[in-house]
């Protein structure tokens, strides 16, 4: 079948998406002129800020494809105080951001839960309420994720990483910290209490084939996943995952790829929220004004207090850790202009799909 005539199709199949994904040349501009046009009529041009704030590196996993992981003796590990993240959070508000996402390495104990908890709260105190707050701090139990969502967090960003488990199993140590169903077990608690969800997979992996990425977009819907974060895999040197790096696809490949995965997703789930992530920058100076333009509607640019960002290295070359907050925002409007987008001040910018779907039960 041609690329045409799979665009026309209501519902992707995996093959019709393994097509879509190995567009090349013409049919590659067809499958993105498809995206944006979806992206227009679904989610219009607006582009909604999240503030992100690298709040700590560290972490007690050993994910073999990150360098913040526990095992990289090499990083210097640090906690942003709470005056920084505060501070952070007043200039999100003051420039009408609308949101701010907390990231962090994956930490359980009763220390780091309760200062989570305080800081939501205190950011949300600070800013009236105005600022909405997405977390991304890893595997929780159900009772850590309703206190953080008590306290005023509303979306969770928890990557399963990779759908096919035995690739998940090839890509973590064999431990019951790194386990595919405890994952997907977080992603439903997430749901149950209340989140908006939002997961992501790395794209360009070693050993990750076409048929792969194809399941994880087939993963997204069958999960009625309401915001996805992907970009490529970039390979950092202290990592296990190094060994392999022979056998990547270039950068230039790994890219595209990922542009293709958002037009993809855009088609197949027409309402979701789609962040042009900045893996895709690391690998191409305009990766972010380009996924806006395929199907991206959410960007993050970067709140972490400049002294810390070197040291938040999930990957090489991750861009702009030598920027400040003012710069970046400058040159970040800058870009979304060029991509044809409008930035959604001041707006929280939730998830048309999570509305939808809350409105669709009730009903
Ligand atoms: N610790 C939390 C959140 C921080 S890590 C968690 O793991 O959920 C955030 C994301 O960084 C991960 O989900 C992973 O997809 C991404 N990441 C880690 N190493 C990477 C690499 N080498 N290349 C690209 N993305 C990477
Ligand atoms: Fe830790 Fe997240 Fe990196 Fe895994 S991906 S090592 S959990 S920071």
């Amino acid at each position: 079948m041609s690329i045409q005539d799979i665009l026309t199709k209501p519902t992707f199949t995996k093959s019709d998406l393994v097509t879509l994904l190995s567009a090349e040349g013409e049919e590659r501009k067809a499958l993105f002129a498809k995206a944006a046009e979806v992206k227009e009529q679904f989610v219009g041009n607006k582009v909604y800020y999240r503030g992100l704030i690298e709040f700590s590196n560290l972490c007690g996993k050993n994910c073999y494809y990150c360098g913040i992981r526990a095992g990289n003796k090499d990083t210097h590990r640090y906690e942003v105080t709470e005056e920084e993240v505060l501070e952070a959070a007043r200039y999100a508000w003051e420039n009408r951001f609308g949101s701010l996402v907390i990231q962090a390495g994956e930490r359980s104990g009763a220390n780091f839960v309760n200062r989570i908890e305080d800081l939501v709260r205190k950011i949300k105190q600070m800013s009236n309420g105005e600022l909405g707050i997405t977390l991304s701090l890893g595997e929780q139990t159900e009772e850590t994720y309703r206190r953080w969502f008590e306290a005023g967090a509303h979306r969770y960003l928890l990557r399963i990483e990779v759908s096919n488990p035995a690739l998940y199993h090839q890509y973590h140590p064999k431990d019951r910290t790194h386990d595919y169903q405890e994952r997907l077990n977080a992603l439903y608690l997430l749901r149950k209490v209340g989140y908006q969800v939002g997961s992501g997979v790395m794209i360009g992996l070693p050993f990750q084939t076409m048929e792969d990425l194809a399941d994880d977009l087939l993963f997204f819907r069958e999960h009625d996943i309401d915001m996805v974060g992907m970009g490529p895999y970039i390979e950092h040197e202290h990592t296990p995952m190094y060994a392999h790096k022979d056998r990547l696809m270039s950068k230039s490949e790994r890219f595209y790829l990922s542009l293709k995965m958002v037009a993809a997703l855009r088609i197949m789930m027409k309402d979701i929220n789609i962040a042009a992530t900045t893996a895709m920058q690391a690998l191409d100076p305009m990766g972010r004004e380009k996924s806006i333009r395929v199907g991206a509607n959410i960007i993050m640019p970067n709140l972490t207090p400049s002294r810390y960002r070197e040291d938040y290295l999930l990957y090489e070359d991750k861009p702009c850790t030598d920027e400040d907050a003012e710069e970046c925002k400058r040159c970040l409007e800058a870009r979304i202009h060029m991509a044809g987008g409008k930035i959604g001040y001041g707006e929280w910018g939730d998830s048309k799909h999570f509305y939808k779907r809350n409105k669709d039960e009730k009903s």
